[in-house]
């Protein structure tokens, strides 16, 4: 079944989006000044929809999130203070221990539990008392979705009061909060109650090239500003990038439940593949297991059809605003026909 297309399906990730001609349009339309004097008319509007949106006082236009958590964690933290974060989260796991390189900050990992969420007895466990002995516990840092898990209202709730009744901080990656809110049918604000700060992902689901904001009070957005500088995040004319973020957080939110009921498609005609273990997708995110023997016959056959997953015994399919439900047929059909031959040697 080759096709004879240059039309490549990519589940590797939701960061592999293309910005299509109307985002294309905004950014060549965008006015622009310098950003680090406070002049870009578009970073400016950016920093204060989304402010409004999701329902804090001031913005800060990032130019990824791996930076813009690593802002809102120097703000939150001083050297020898520690964040609580969980063993599977971005911000302890993928960002290359950043926080305790560059503000001799120090993690304080703890067990995810299996709906991704941390256990509010082990958050509980881990705050540490004053004694000189300990790093001070600072906040408590949780992630939505995490690993395409949704953690809902009522556990965002519960562990961010908990956080708060014990003098700590909350910090939200939410490099993927639409996709928690959108999937729960509760409005950005109400997906954000309870958190401090939050990290808001342009550049994943939401289609824009390249950026993140950072939300939170004026005054804690203010002392950002300098840390963004510091490690070289200070951008000029960055509206042009600005004007492509707005454009999705004003046309793409929404439409994230498309690639849910995609990913839930594509779940369900994998799930008919007798060879393969099938999770049942909560949002855009989900996982299979292939049998170690048919890894590389499949990573080949995949290519041959123009479609990139990153194939491992432990295989992530995510699906975005590239990806059709034509496109979902094809996948299936080519697995299908994959493992129907297939017998291990
Ligand atoms: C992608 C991602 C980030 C960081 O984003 P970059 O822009 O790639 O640095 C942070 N947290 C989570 C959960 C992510 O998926």
């Amino acid at each position: 079944m080759s096709q004879s297309t240059d039309h490549w399906i990519d589940l590797r990730s939701d960061t592999v989006t293309q910005p299509g001609d109307a985002m294309r349009a905004a950014m060549a339309a965008a006015p622009v000044g310098d950003d680090v004097y406070g002049d870009d008319p578009t970073v400016n509007r950016l920093q204060d929809v989304a402010a409004e949106m999701f329902g804090y006082e001031a913005g800060l236009f990032a130019p990824s999130g791996t930076q813009s958590n690593l802002i809102a964690l120097l703000v939150h933290c001083a050297r020898g203070d520690e964040y609580l974060v969980g063993q599977e989260a971005h911000t302890y796991k993928y960002e290359g221990g950043g926080a305790a390189v560059l503000g001799s900050i120090q993690p304080q990992p703890i067990a995810n539990q299996p709906d991704g969420s941390i256990a509010l007895s082990d958050i509980e466990a881990y705050i540490k008392p004053d004694d000189m002995h300990f790093a001070r516990t600072r906040i408590l840092a949780l992630e939505n979705t995490i690993g395409g898990r949704v953690l809902s209202a009522e556990y965002m709730a519960a562990a961010t009061s908990l956080a708060h009744a014990r003098g700590l901080a909350t910090h939200l990656d939410g490099a993927r909060i639409c996709n928690a809110a959108v999937k729960q049918g509760i409005s950005l604000r109400a997906a954000t109650a309870g958190f401090d700060t939050v990290s808001v992902c342009l550049s994943k689901g939401l289609g824009a090239p390249v950026g993140s904001v950072l939300l939170g009070p004026k005054a804690f957005i203010e002392l950002g500003k300098r840390w963004r500088k510091m490690l070289g995040g200070g951008m000029r004319q960055a509206g042009m990038l600005a004007a492509a973020g707005l454009y999705a957080l004003e046309h793409h939110v929404e439409r994230l439940a498309d690639d849910h009921s995609n990913a839930a498609n594509l779940s369900r005609g994998l799930a008919q593949i007798a060879q393969l273990k099938v999770a049942t997708p909560q949002t855009n995110i989900f996982y299979i297991e292939v049998p170690p023997a048919a890894v590389d016959a499949l990573r080949s056959t995949l290519l041959r059809e123009h479609i990139r997953i990153t194939v491992g015994q432990h295989t992530r399919l995510v699906t975005h605003l590239n990806v059709s439900a034509a496109d979902i047929e094809r996948v299936i059909a080519v697995f299908t026909a994959f493992f129907k031959d297939w017998r291990p040697s």
